[in-house]
């Protein structure tokens, strides 16, 4: 008894699987792009939920070419070069040129940038 109710039944959810998932798939023709859409969203979400679990440790802070080269002068003199650049009004082609006569190649427009960090729309090194 008990095994014919089992081989009768599983046939027939089987069937209902079937004539529902083709029942949606011949309704969603009419809303083909929405549910493209709710689609490509879900594997978005998963495929952030995968990089954000997979995200690189940060082990360095990201620096401009004016911290690196501060970085490559001795603690005074990279010092005095904070203070020209962060608390004078010397322009910024003037600190570039005489880095460049010392053989370190950093752009005006990269100072620039280096001195608005400090009014928050600059590069992100350190304040
Ligand atoms: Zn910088």
């Amino acid at each position: 008894m008990d095994a014919k109710r089992k081989s009768t039944n599983s046939p027939g959810a089987g069937g209902a699987t079937d004539s529902s998932r083709s029942q949606s798939r011949a309704r969603g023709k009419s809303v083909v792009t929405d549910a493209k859409q709710t689609t490509n969203l879900r594997d978005l979400g998963s495929e952030l939920d995968n990089l954000l679990a997979s995200a690189p440790q940060r082990t360095y802070v990201p620096t401009c070419a004016v911290t690196k080269t501060l970085a490559q002068l001795d603690p005074e003199t990279a010092e005095k070069m904070r203070q020209l650049i962060d608390h004078s009004k010397h322009q910024s082609s003037v600190v570039a040129e005489l880095l460049s006569r010392y053989g370190f190649a950093v752009a005006y427009t990269t100072i620039n940038r280096h001195r608005k960090r400090l009014t928050g729309s600059g590069c992100r090194c350190p304040k």
